[in-house]
């Protein structure tokens, strides 16, 4: 289980979205080794326009747009797939 970053609650590791501070490939999403964030799939946290902030608090690093980019884009098609009923 774990929290995620933005509604503090706790969740299976399935529902949430894992980012990674990876020690030697930087920023990543649902891999890599080192400091990580979680934040569920639930549409009020990762549309909360304060998520990229809370990421970069919760990474103690800043986040590059090309990083936020890739980010919006997981996020959308987790939204997709909710949709369909996947
Ligand atoms: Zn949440």
């Amino acid at each position: 289980m774990r929290v995620c970053i933005s509604c503090r609650e706790t969740y299976d590791r399935n529902y949430l979205i894992k980012i990674t501070k990876d020690n030697n490939q930087g920023i990543m999403l649902q891999k890599g080794m080192g400091r990580s964030a979680y934040i569920c799939k639930s549409k009020k946290c990762y549309s909360d326009s304060k998520i990229i902030k809370k990421l970069q608090k919760a990474l103690k690093t800043s986040l590059e747009p090309e990083f936020i980019d890739i980010f919006e884009k997981e996020i959308t098609s987790y939204n997709d797939n909710h949709n369909k009923g996947i």
